[in-house]
């Protein structure tokens, strides 16, 4: 699926990708499994038994616990690269 406007993070810059549900306006729900940039545009693949129509309107929810682990453990890792980097080991540090 593509969307005008997401609240899904594709996966990227050493993140993965954000997981959680759509939900469309008669209360059918499309399960959000990988969010990928590909050509420009957001690409949701999504697994649903329901017929997705052309325009409709929907309601996004991303899985928040997975969301924040994966902040944290980016975080992390930029916190110990930098620590790295800070103490000699390390020539360069990602800055992404
Ligand atoms: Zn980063």
């Amino acid at each position: 699926m593509i969307l005008n406007e997401t609240i899904f993070y594709p996966m990227g810059g050493g993140q993965p990708t954000d997981q959680g549900q759509i939900i469309f306006s008669d209360g059918s729900i499309a399960e959000v499994y990988q969010v990928l940039l590909k050509d420009g545009e957001i690409n949701h693949y999504v697994k649903t038994t329901s017929q997705l129509i052309l325009g409709s309107e929907i309601r996004g929810i991303i899985d928040w616990e997975r969301r924040y682990k994966n902040m944290r453990v980016h975080s992390a890792g930029h916190v110990i690269d930098f620590s790295m980097y800070l103490l000699g080991y390390s020539q360069v540090h990602c800055i992404l």
